[in-house]
């Protein structure tokens, strides 16, 4: 994405659109595939020798949670992108490209995730927990209560 800087001036002006998912680059053997265009909603200002890029990145990724394993889709967004580039001539070309990469590989998670709540799978039977409790937790935490019961009934 590029910015003609004789386009921009000390009132704010807005640039909207989309890059093509190619310009981030990530290997073909990562966690998360692109779905679409990554977006942009970028405001950018003139200030005496610099001009600041302010704004909105978002991408569309499908992915593995890391907890359950199913595949979801989420949007990956960087909603304060800022950027300043000093200007050196009259009317140059400036490419964000790389800026806009950058960006949104920082805002990929570590752990991806369905949801922030997302229950996993049971260590013991390999249940989904987010669409049913299955049976093994129930009993593992009435049994410390039913042993305490015994041990009281013995003493007496
Ligand atoms: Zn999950
Ligand atoms: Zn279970």
């Amino acid at each position: 994405m590029n910015i003609e800087t004789s386009q921009v001036l000390r009132r704010p002006r807005r640039f909207t659109g989309e890059e093509p998912a190619t310009i981030l680059e990530l290997p073909r053997e990562t966690q998360f595939q692109v779905i679409g265009d990554v977006r942009y909603a970028l405001t950018a200002q003139r200030f005496d020798a610099d001009m600041l890029v302010r704004g909105v990145l978002e991408v569309d990724v499908r992915g593995r949670c890391a907890r359950c394993g199913e595949c979801c889709n989420q949007t990956i967004r960087d909603g304060t992108f800022a950027r300043s580039y000093p200007l050196s001539a009259a009317n140059e070309l400036i490419d964000l490209t790389a800026d806009i990469r950058e960006a949104i590989l920082l805002a990929l998670p570590m752990n991806f995730l369905c949801s922030e709540a997302c229950r996993g799978l049971c260590v013991q039977c390999g249940a989904n927990l987010n669409k049913a409790p299955c049976a093994c937790g129930k009993p593992r935490q009435t049994i410390p209560w039913g042993m305490l019961d015994q041990l009281k009934l013995k003493r007496k």
